[in-house]
C-alpha cells in the first residue's frame, strides 16, 4: 500500500491507496494541531471516525493516524509492514530540487537548507517525514515539492530585475508554488483533450484559498504568478497579490508600522478579506456582492479582473493559447466566477458555453461552446494522487519495490 502525507503547521493529511493506485483505502485529517478545537476525521469504505480534543504536536497527530490506520476497530492494515512507500508534499525546494526524489540523509540536509525560503512550512514538512522514518522503518520515503514543476520557468521571468548578486549568491527568484497540482492538473487536462501535452500550450487557472495562475507550455511551467515568497500574483483569501513594493516603505518609514505587521498585513489581512473587510471565502464574498454590498463586488472585481490580465500576458508569453484550464475550490465550484472570468477574453479564442458550464459536476469537463479555438476545461485537482503516482514511480525505479500490475491513469482512483 501507498501512504501519502501532507503534513503542515497545523494540520496532518494523509490517504492511504492500494499498491496499484486503483482505490483509496483510507483518508485522514488532524485540525488544528496545538490549537483550541482540534479534531481528527478517518474515513475508511463507508466507516468515519471523528475525534475531539486536545492534540498537542505533530507527534500526536501521529499517534491518532497511526491508531486510526493500524489499531482501531476501523483499522485497514496489521502492521507498518503492509505500507510499501510514503510520498511527502514539500512546500520548498529551492532550486536545488527540481523534480521528486527518494528520501536519504543528503536529502533531508538539502531540506534543511531549504527552510529559509519556507520558514513557516518546510519544518513540519520535514518533521512529518522524520516521524514517518521512525515509524514505518525501511520503507522508502520520496518528496514531492510544490516549486519543483516551476523549475522550468526561463531566466526572463524568474529573474527579478534586481542586483543580479542577489539571484546568484542568495536565491532570490521567483519558485512559483501549488506545482504539483498545475503539473496534474495541466496532464488530466491533455488526456481529456485526447491531445499530447508537448502539443498545448496553455493557463492553468488554480483557484483555492491560493490561488496559482500557470502558463504551461509543452508540458512545463513557464511562467507562474506566484513567486518569492507567496502572496504575489493574483489576490488571494487573505494575500494580496502584486501591489506596489513601494507601499511597503511607506507603511514602514510615514507610518510607521513594524514589519511583522506588514508581513502579517500582506499574508493575513489583504485579499478578498482586506478588500471586502468581512471574509476570505469566495463564496461569502459572492452572496454579499449579489446582495449589494460594495466592498465585496469591488474585492470580486480586482480578483476577476487580475486573472482575466494575467491569461491574457501568459498567451503573449507562449505565443498562443490552447487551453484554458480551471481547478481548486473556486475554479472548480464557481460557475459565476469561471463565467466572469472568461467574458470577453474572446479576443483569445475563449468562448464557453453556459449551459455546459452549469453541468460540470454532472461530468462535463469541457464548457467550450461549439467552434471556439481555446478549449475551456473544469478540472479537479488531486495532489495527493500526484505524490502518489511519482512515490510509486521512483520507488518502483529503484527496484525497491515491484512494478505495479494496474496500469496507473492520472485520474483513477475511487475516493474511500
Ligand atoms: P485550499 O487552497 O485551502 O485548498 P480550496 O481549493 O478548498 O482551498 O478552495 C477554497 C475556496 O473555494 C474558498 O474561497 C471557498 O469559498 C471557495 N469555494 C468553494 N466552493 C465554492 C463555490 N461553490 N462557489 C464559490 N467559491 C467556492
Amino acid at each position: 500500500m501507498i501512504l501519502t502525507i501532507n503534513c503542515g503547521s497545523s494540520s496532518l493529511k494523509y490517504r492511504l491507496y492500494n499498491a496499484d493506485l486503483t482505490e483509496v483505502v483510507a483518508t485522514g485529517l488532524v485540525a488544528r494541531i496545538g490549537e483550541d478545537g482540534a479534531y481528527s476525521k478517518h474515513t475508511a469504505g463507508d466507516k468515519e471516525v471523528f475525534f475531539r480534543g486536545p492534540i498537542a504536536d505533530q507527534k500526536a497527530a501521529f499517534d491518532i493516524m497511526a491508531e486510526n490506520l493500524m489499531q482501531s476497530e476501523f483499522a485497514v492494515i496489521d502492521g507498518p509492514e503492509a505500507v510499501t512507500a510514503i510520498g511527502h508534499r514539500a512546500v520548498h525546494g529551492g532550486d536545488v530540487f527540481v523534480e521528486s526524489t527518494i528520501v536519504d540523509g543528503s536529502v533531508m540536509e538539502q531540506l534543511r537548507a531549504c527552510v529559509r525560503f519556507a520558514p513557516l512550512h518546510n519544518p513540519s514538512n520535514i518533521a512529518g517525514i522524520e516521524e514517518c522514518r521512525r515509524r514505518f522503518p525501511d520503507v522508502p520515503n520520496v518528496v514531492v515539492f510544490d516549486t519543483a514543476f516551476h523549475q522550468s520557468v526561463p531566466p526572463e521571468a524568474h529573474v527579478y530585475a534586481l542586483p543580479y548578486e542577489l539571484y546568484a549568491d542568495h536565491g532570490i527568484r521567483r519558485y512559483g508554488f501549488h506545482g504539483t497540482s498545475c503539473r496534474y492538473v495541466s496532464q488530466a487536462a491533455a488526456d481529456i483533450l485526447n491531445r499530447p501535452i508537448e502539443d498545448l500550450a496553455m493557463v492553468v487557472c488554480h483557484l483555492g484559498n491560493g490561488v496559482t495562475l500557470d502558463a504551461v507550455k509543452g508540458g512545463r511551467s513557464v511562467d507562474t504568478s506566484i513567486g518569492f515568497g507567496t502572496f504575489c500574483g493574483v489576490p488571494m483569501g487573505t494575500r494580496s497579490g502584486d501591489f506596489d513594493p513601494a507601499i511597503i516603505f511607506h507603511l514602514v518609514k510615514e507610518m510607521g508600522m513594524p514589519l511583522d505587521e506588514v508581513e502579517a498585513l500582506c499574508y493575513e489581512r489583504s485579499g478578498l478579506l482586506g478588500v471586502s473587510g468581512v471574509s476570505n471565502d469566495m463564496r461569502e464574498v459572492v452572496m454579499r456582492a449579489d446582495a449589494g454590498d460594495e466592498r465585496c463586488a469591488l474585492a470580486l472585481n480586482i480578483f476577476i479582473y487580475q486573472i482575466k490580465k494575467t491569461i491574457g500576458a501568459y498567451a503573449a508569453a507562449m505565443d498562443g493559447l490552447d487551453a484554458l484550464v480551471f481547478t481548486a475550490g473556486i475554479g472548480e465550484n464557481s460557475t459565476e466566477i469561471r463565467s466572469r472570468i472568461c467574458e470577453g477574453l474572446g479576443v483569445l479564442g475563449v468562448r464557453i458555453d453556459e449551459r455546459t458550464n452549469l453541468l460540470v459536476q454532472d461530468g462535463h469537463p469541457n464548457i467550450s461552446a461549439p467552434g471556439a479555438s481555446v478549449a475551456t476545461l473544469v478540472v479537479p485537482t488531486d495532489e495527493e494522487r500526484m505524490i502518489a503516482l511519482d512515490t510509486v514511480r521512483l520507488v518502483t525505479e529503484s527496484g525497491r519495490m515491484p512494478p505495479p500490475i494496474a496500469s496507473q491513469a492520472l485520474v483513477h482512483a475511487h475516493d474511500a
